[in-house]
């Protein structure tokens, strides 16, 4: 099993939810002020059950004129046709939308050989939430009646190697996942622990469902993770988006990217 980072790039977002690309060289944060710096950064999986996509972000196209996820899966050898799975960890619209992209005003799979996977209740949440700023309804809805989908009920074993646990804390019943196989082993913390950061500065964030949660798992998913030898992987971290966890004397943790 082995994992590659397809990042979309840096962008900033704020209480809008509107994602702005932020290129370091000619932006200034301080011209975006209440603004959080993101990386948006979805993965791909080469394992033996499977080429898989978690969460595969923004769904953006680059300054060429290509989907930036499909390039970056191009550099690496693999295209669109190749991907069986795509595992989402939840729904809102920076993680979700690269699963489908528009052409003649209607939708179609990013992935058209990919089975997507995805908590049930997750689902019913956000639609229940509609209309929000954090999701994409158009895709959500796509999802929704989307024929080749798998929808999960609570902490379920995807496969032999991987397994789906819901954490709640960000999103009510927003999922991470354990990546076991025998040469290697991922933990994938999703909104829950989005930056390898947020291990070392612990705070409670505003945008999270349940923020006192959400601080605890990650303190208990770090310490599982520098135990049971996981690298972890980071959605949002600019810096180290794949990196291993060591838990040292003091209860710090570090962190080095790989
Ligand atoms: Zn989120």
């Amino acid at each position: 099993m082995k994992c590659f980072s397809l990042s979309e790039g840096t962008y900033t977002v704020n209480q809008s939810k509107i994602f702005i690309p932020f290129n370091s060289e000619i932006d200034s944060v301080k011209d975006r002020p209440g603004s959080l710096l993101v990386e948006i950064c979805p993965f791909f999986i080469v394992s033996e059950e499977g080429l898989i996509i978690i969460d595969p972000g923004l769904g953006l196209k680059n300054v060429e004129g290509e989907f930036q996820i499909l390039k970056n899966l191009s550099l690496l050898g693999y295209n669109s046709t190749d991907i069986n799975y795509v595992l989402l960890s939840h729904l809102h619209k920076d993680h979700i939308g690269g699963i489908a992209y528009e052409e003649n005003g209607e939708l179609k799979p990013m992935f058209p050989n990919a089975e997507y996977v995805f908590q049930v209740e997750e689902m019913n949440d956000a639609i229940s939430k509609l209309p929000s700023k954090s999701y994409e309804e158009n895709k959500l809805l796509f999802l929704k009646s989307y024929k080749n989908k798998r929808e999960l009920l609570g902490n379920t074993p995807f496969s032999k190697n991987i397994f789906c646990e819901i954490s709640g804390g960000h999103t009510k019943n927003h999922q991470v996942f354990w990546f076991n196989s025998e040469n290697k082993k991922y933990f994938y913390g999703g909104d829950v622990l989005p930056q390898g950061i947020q291990l070392i500065r612990r705070f409670m964030a505003k945008y999270d469902f349940n923020g006192k949660d959400s601080a605890a798992l990650r303190i208990q998913y770090g310490k599982k993770c520098a135990e049971e030898n996981y690298t972890c992987l980071f959605f949002h971290s600019s810096v180290s988006p794949i990196s291993k966890v060591k838990l040292m004397e003091d209860g710090r943790f570090e962190l080095t990217a790989i």
